[in-house]
């Protein structure tokens, strides 16, 4: 649970490589950090505005960082125009809600191509959490 999540076994998992697998990715492992809760079966994960690709691409890379998977049902999409994913602890029932900084929803907006799309990617993951996300608390 401490190891992140390589680019390379995400790309193993998913088929290729994109920014939303891993804004996925990264969103995931803030949340289980900042709520402090247990990968697989500690939570729940809500995500909004992913409904289809590359945008669903996101939530391949929830599952594997949080481990929160469609088989244990603890991952749902439902609809929205943004993108936002809400958490939640089931211990203790602290919850977190992560949407995009504007700068980079208009960064991903504009990506032209796979190539484009794939380098930023590469870049993306190397990115601080704080820099890309706002983060929401609530109880
Ligand atoms: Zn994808």
């Amino acid at each position: 649970m401490k190891e992140k999540i390589t680019l390379k076994e995400a790309v193993r998992f998913h088929g290729h490589l994109g920014p939303y697998l891993v804004l996925g990715l990264l969103a995931g492992e803030a949340a289980l950090k900042r709520l402090n809760c247990r990968k697989f079966f500690g939570l729940e994960v809500k995500v909004r505005g992913a409904g289809e690709k590359p945008r669903s691409c996101l939530v391949d890379g929830l599952q594997l960082s949080t481990g929160a998977t469609y088989g244990k049902g603890n991952i749902e999409k439902l609809d929205g125009k943004k993108i936002s994913i809400a958490f939640r602890n089931r211990d203790n029932n602290k919850r977190l809600k992560i949407s995009l900084k504007e700068e980079l929803a208009r960064k991903l907006e504009g990506l032209k191509g796979h190539r484009d799309s794939e380098a930023f990617a590469g870049a993306l993951y190397r990115a601080k959490p704080q820099k890309i996300f706002n983060f929401t608390t609530g109880g």
